[in-house]
């Protein structure tokens, strides 16, 4: 999968470097392009905004480098072969981030994200480039960050983890919460790991009882447990069908 992140702070993507992405990037399972928008400006200042048309607070990112920027950035990655560009652009107002869209995503071939600073881009841009490629107007939550950055950190991460062969076990994101299949909707619950006894506290027996059937069941109690007390919205939402008979008498 290639990413290429077009922002005014580069530096700011810095831990792209490390970690899961980092090493994802190492064993060219993922192939990152971090990119200056100042670097597409014309003058002294490199001037990247400009005053909201209509009056109002702050500034809004003008379309002249917004523009030059994604049409070189798409030129590069076109002649190497990328495959078909997605445009993934952070902000507020966009649809939440999910799992089922990291999942979405993480199924396209190439990823452009287009983190804006101030009042946001001044939308022709996203407008014009909706003609060439689907675009992905994405929110990492109900708050205002200063900028895009964090955000294309959160469904970079997200994303580089379902892309195969980077997480060490396969199976590891089975249980996730909200993974698919039989905790679909469900939050995951406590996990404990050696020692078997820390500071008088021990584990639930049932995960020592090698009884597979049984730990199933534990954990999938738990994980309502925690849903109904966390996130009951997400109890509301499922199907009635999608509970079995013990699920009720919880
Ligand atoms: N005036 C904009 C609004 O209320 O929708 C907020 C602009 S915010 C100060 C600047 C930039 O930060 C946004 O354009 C976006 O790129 C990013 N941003 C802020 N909050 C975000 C969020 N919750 N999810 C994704 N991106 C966010």
């Amino acid at each position: 999968m290639r990413l290429d992140v077009v922002t005014i702070f580069p530096e700011y993507l810095e831990p792209l470097n490390v970690s899961l992405v980092g090493k994802a990037r190492t064993r060219g399972l993922l192939d990152v392009g971090v990119h200056d928008l100042r670097d597409w400006t014309h003058d002294r200042h490199n001037t990247v905004d400009d005053t909201p048309y209509g009056g109002g607070p702050g500034m809004v990112m003008k379309t002249e480098p917004w523009g030059e920027a994604l049409d070189e950035v798409l030129a590069d990655g076109y002649e190497a072969g990328a495959g078909a560009p997605a445009l993934v652009v952070p902000t507020p107002s966009g649809r939440p981030f999910t799992q089922e869209l990291a999942v979405e995503l993480s199924s396209r071939p190439w990823l452009v994200f287009t983190p804006a600073r101030y009042e946001g881009i001044d939308r022709r841009v996203i407008d014009e480039y909706a003609t060439r490629m689907p675009v992905y107007e994405v929110s990492i939550g109900d708050y205002v960050l200063a900028g895009g950055e964090a955000a294309v950190l959160v469904i970079t991460e997200a994303v580089a983890r379902l892309l195969p062969g980077v997480l060490g076990n396969a199976e590891s994101h089975r249980d996730d919460s909200f993974a698919p299949g039989a905790m679909a909707n469900l939050l995951e619950g406590p996990v404990h790991t050696k020692p078997p006894v820390w500071r008088g506290r021990g584990i639930p027996e049932v995960l020592l009882s090698g009884h597979h059937g049984k730990i199933a069941r534990w954990r999938r109690d738990e994980a309502l447990r925690r849903t109904t007390a966390h996130r009951p919205d997400l109890i509301e939402r499922t199907a009635p069908e999608a509970f079995d008979k013990k699920d009720r008498e919880m």
